[in-house]
């Protein structure tokens, strides 16, 4: 039945014929059993991208890393050399390489799926809605779940999820761009055609991957999935999965670069050791081969990317668990770097909870009692409610009352709490006129015939109502921002007369709008135009003109009571906070004002923007934060100049048209309650709960993800050094230190497989540990990062090797302590000197994990802050005490048991790491402060920064 619709092409069929088929009901729509019924039976609404890779495959791919590959030979070497020596025995090397190889893919096997799996659940959150009718109940379904015989109900802003015949459409423009390649959007019809069109001429249907851009529609699903003309032309779906970040990308550049440095330096340390021991045996030369390869593969820091995205991923779920749901891990990044927020007023920085408070008419002013959508209060002058059936009554509810017709939203009551459906202001007409009594007057009067919907561009929307006391002829109703409403009147409704609209009057109406909007109120007009006709005039925008004025509203929308301290953290992290409104310049400016933002008096409006030429323009964006009246073009083109100052900018936006400004910020910003599926498209990040504080709170986890990357390279890069250094130095020091076997060669400071153990306990838990390192109490407190920063600057590279330096030494001391002769004269085996060395080099990356969490902040900062790292470092160490003592292990690592007074000094010899830290860490504060104190003139960067950040950011750079 579903698919014999779709192959008899639904576009040639009466739309009622089509539900037929499907089994669905035009009013109805399907069941929601049978819907769930149709979701098992033809599968979930997905276009496919590439197949699912099985487990087995994934742990495959986890062997296929030149690394890896270097190991297998090394493997093989000595498993040959174990034969042809015919070695008693086990081949315990080559055993001890195997279980490491293993163990570390599946560390990387298990890192990669949680990654993977927090991705996952972030698309799932991510996941577009569609509005569908089941059981006569309108409800938003996820678009995966839709299915043929569903009805669509289509607004603005919409994107269309399936493919579908239209069943009726009201002004309904779709833009069809991304199937089939026109840009101008296309005027849908729900007439049958006539004769088999091309996919962008079927006008009575609407496909998947499409947009609302304008009016409305109902339809029935047709297709879903793979059957939709999306799913047959098969577009490559967008996919975070396959996403790698800019950072992602430099991370593995830097990988592949140490890699070669690292490869190089084991070749040279293998010639070292044969040149310097002399090549006696077989054995010596694999010994050396494996001892160059595991140096190699444990210094080469490949398990960085895996670090990597595990890091992301799991910072992005802690995002969204504060309501900020990132779509693209790459905008994780970019939000620690943002130098502005761009957002906009009502319902971001304000709660969106609108009460009408005052009603402004030509025959004098009331005020509105009560707060929220609970219908509780009273129209009073001065204190005292006002009498029914006066002249001022009677303007006021014909204020409100036009406001309920030109309006679409529905109020809902259970157990007392009430309930907005639709738009906040259409809602705060209805919850006044409730107040005032006279709805049953209006329902029983008027019947709606059409509308002209409400835009931000036009800010206006109209209803046209058939009028029963004149007759059934058509009243044209509109409300909306109050001067353009009054620019589309002629005349005045002053109590029962209509009068022309004079200078004075205008005057007077526009004095009030100033008076209002300046105390914060939100004011909207409405006015009315009586038509002589009774059947419905060709809809378009010509019907709002030569109208009657009849009042205003003042609409309370209080600031957010967390926006102002959301604003000035972002003040104080060096972001700057713009206000970009559709609202009048003066309510923009006074709930800046209140909200700390600005000084300003007044806003640079979207008319004032549209004289000003390019440069004045740019000249204006740097100086000015409160836009208002603006059209979403102008918040494209407040981004450009913003880029233009080399800004990164996050961008708040929730209408169709926001989408083009959307995508052109660094950080598209859709409002996730009132934003379309458009906008939500456009952007790389929705805010579950429309509010300013939660962007706020994203930037600090996007710094905070930035500072751990920063974290667990200083603490994997360093610990590497250490590692090359050790074995490098021990090798060519080692007459020096007394490294030498019985046969009186030369003997290896380490051996492969103690390498290999160092590389699997610090590359995995403390790595991952530092990933989720609390957040620095100053990360708000610094200026943003900027995009030109390389991840690892100098200084971080100074440390690296200052560390790695202290490594050795303590390592290789260790070493020289224990073993008979060198520097300091000891009398263990080489074994036992050997084992204390790898116990030091094990314990200083231990010690070196703490140090790592700040690049000049002391490790006792908080020192127990992080459970994470100490559970991976005990665990570590009680790793290490095994290896140390446990016989099988002792076989397999070469290693013999250390006294209590040799873990003592193995202990102090590894913290030498810590201390020579924070030395070097005192030394930086202390450099950092004198250089703070120097007057800015001597400081040529900041200045540089501070002209590009306009006037905000400067007076924050010098406090
Ligand atoms: P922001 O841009 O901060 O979200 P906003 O809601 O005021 O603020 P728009 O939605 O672009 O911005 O609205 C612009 C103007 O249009 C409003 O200030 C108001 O005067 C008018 N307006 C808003 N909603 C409606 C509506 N439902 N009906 C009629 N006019 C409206």
């Amino acid at each position: 039945m579903v698919s014999a619709v779709a192959d008899a092409d639904p576009s040639l069929l009466d739309w009622d014929t089509v539900v037929e088929q499907l089994g669905s009901d035009p009013d109805r729509g399907l069941s929601v059993q049978e819907a769930a019924r149709r979701l098992r039976e033809v599968g979930p609404n997905e276009i496919a991208t590439v197949p699912p890779v099985p487990r087995w495959r994934k742990f495959v791919e986890q062997f296929r890393d030149p690394l890896v590959y270097l190991l297998f030979a090394a493997i093989g070497i000595s498993l040959i050399v174990w034969a042809v020596d015919g070695a008693p025995g086990w081949p315990m090397d080559a055993s001890v390489i195997a279980a490491i190889i293993v163990v570390n893919a599946g560390l990387g096997y298990v890192q990669q799926a949680h990654a993977e799996h927090a991705v996952e659940a972030l698309a799932r959150m991510s996941a577009a809605t569609a509005t569908v009718v089941r059981d006569g109940v309108q409800q938003r379904v996820p678009t995966r779940e839709l299915v043929p015989g569903d009805l669509l109900v289509l607004v603005e802003g919409d994107t269309v999820a399936a493919d579908a015949r239209l069943l009726s459409a009201a002004t309904l423009q779709v833009s069809e761009a991304r199937l089939t390649g026109e840009s101008e959007p296309v005027m849908k019809d729900a007439r049958t055609l006539a004769a088999p069109a091309a996919l962008g001429d079927r006008l009575d249907m609407v496909f998947n991957g499409s947009a609302v851009n304008q009016g409305a529609g109902r339809a029935v699903v047709t297709a879903t999935a793979m059957a939709t003309q999306m799913g047959q032309i098969v577009v490559l779906l967008r996919s975070v999965h396959e996403e790698r970040t800019p950072l992602q990308r430099e991370i593995a550049r830097l990988g592949r670069m140490l890699g070669i440095a690292v490869l190089s330096i084991a070749v040279v340390v293998i010639a070292t050791i044969l040149l310097m021991s002399g090549v006696h045996t077989i054995n010596n030369v694999v010994t050396a081969l494996l001892l160059g390869v595991s140096l190699a593969v444990a210094a080469v820091p490949e398990g960085l990317p895996a670090i990597m995205s595990v890091v992301l991923a799991l910072g992005v779920r802690r995002m969204s668990t504060q309501n900020a749901i990132v779509k693209k891990l790459s905008s994780v990044e970019t939000l620690g770097s943002a130098t502005v927020v761009c957002s906009d007023k009502t319902g971001t920085l304000t709660t969106g909870e609108m009460t009408i408070g005052r009603i402004a008419t030509p025959v004098g002013e009331v005020t509105v009692t009560g707060a929220g959508y609970h219908p509780a209060g009273r129209i009073e002058r001065d204190g005292v409610a006002l009498p029914e059936g006066s002249d001022l009554w009677r303007q006021s509810a014909l204020v409100l009352g036009g406001g309920c017709l030109a309006n679409d939203a529905a109020l809902q009551e259970q157990d007392g709490e009430w309930a907005v459906q639709g738009d906040p202001t259409d809602a705060a007409f209805l919850v006044a006129e409730m107040k005032i009594g006279t709805g049953h007057r209006r329902t029983e009067r008027f019947r709606r015939m059409g509308e002209i919907p409400f835009t931000s561009e036009r800010k206006l929307m109209s209803s046209l109502e058939s009028d029963a006391h004149r007759d059934g002829r058509v009243t044209v109703v509109t409300k909306g921002a109050a001067e353009v409403v009054l620019s589309r009147c002629t005349h005045v409704h002053v109590s029962h007369r209509i009068e022309p609209l004079d200078a004075v009057q205008r005057t007077q109406i526009i004095a009030d709008v100033e008076r209002l909007s300046g105390d914060a109120f939100r004011t909207l007009a409405v006015a009315y135009r009586l038509l002589e006709t009774s059947t419905l005039p060709e809809i378009n925008e010509s019907l709002e003109r030569e109208m009657v004025y009849c009042g205003m509203v003042g609409i309370i929308d209080p600031p957010r009571p967390e926006a102002a301290d959301a604003i000035a953290r972002a003040r104080r992290a060096g972001i700057r906070v713009m206000m970009i409104t559709g609202d009048h310049p003066r309510t923009a400016a006074r709930i800046a004002r209140d909200l700390g933002m600005t000084e300003e008096v007044s806003a640079v409006s979207g008319l004032e923007l549209a004289s000003l030429d390019e440069e004045q323009f740019r000249e204006t964006v740097r100086h000015r934060s409160v836009y208002a009246r603006v059209t979403p073009a102008d918040k494209q083109r407040i981004v450009h100049a913003l880029h233009a100052d080399h800004q990164i900018v996050a961008m708040t936006g929730d209408g169709v048209n926001d989408a083009p400004a959307l995508k052109s910020a660094d950080i598209g910003i859709a409002m996730g309650r009132s934003g379309t599926e458009v906008a939500k498209e456009a952007s790389t990040m929705i805010l579950a709960d429309d509010n300013f504080a939660t962007i706020v709170k994203a930037i600090r986890e996007g710094r905070g993800i930035f500072a751990n990357i920063r974290k667990f390279l200083r603490y994997l890069l360093s610990s590497n050094i250490g590692e090359v250094l050790t074995v490098f130095f021990g090798v060519v020091l080692a007459g020096v230190i007394g490294l030498t076997d019985v046969d009186g060669t030369i003997a290896l400071p380490l051996l492969a497989t103690q390498i290999l153990w160092i590389n699997l306990l610090t590359d995995s838990g403390p790595a991952l540990a530092m990933g989720v390192d609390p957040e620095a109490d100053d990360i708000m407190s610094r200026p943003p990062r900027s995009t030109s920063e390389r991840i690892i600057d100098g200084r971080m590279w100074g440390g690296f090797v200052l560390t790695g330096v202290v490594m050795a030494v303590a390592t290789l001391l260790t070493l020289d302590l224990y073993l008979p002769g060198g520097l300091i004269a000891g009398e263990e085996s080489l074994d036992n000197a050997r084992t204390a060395g790898f116990t030091v080099l094990v314990l200083a990356q231990l010690f070196n994990a703490l140090c790592a969490r700040s690049e000049t902040g002391t490790a006792f900062h908080r020192f127990l802050g992080n459970r994470w790292l100490w559970v991976a470092i005990g665990v570590s160490a009680l790793l290490q005490l095994a290896v140390v003592h446990l016989p099988f292990l002792q076989r397999a690592f070469s290693t013999e048991a250390l006294s209590p007074i040799q873990w003592l000094v193995c202990l102090v010899m590894a913290s030498t790491v810590l201390w020579a830290s924070e030395i070097r860490k005192l030394i930086l504060r202390s450099l950092d402060t004198r250089k703070a104190r120097r007057p800015m003139s001597n400081c040529p960067a900041d200045q540089c920064r501070k002209s590009l950040r306009g006037p905000d950011i400067r007076s924050l750079i010098a406090e």
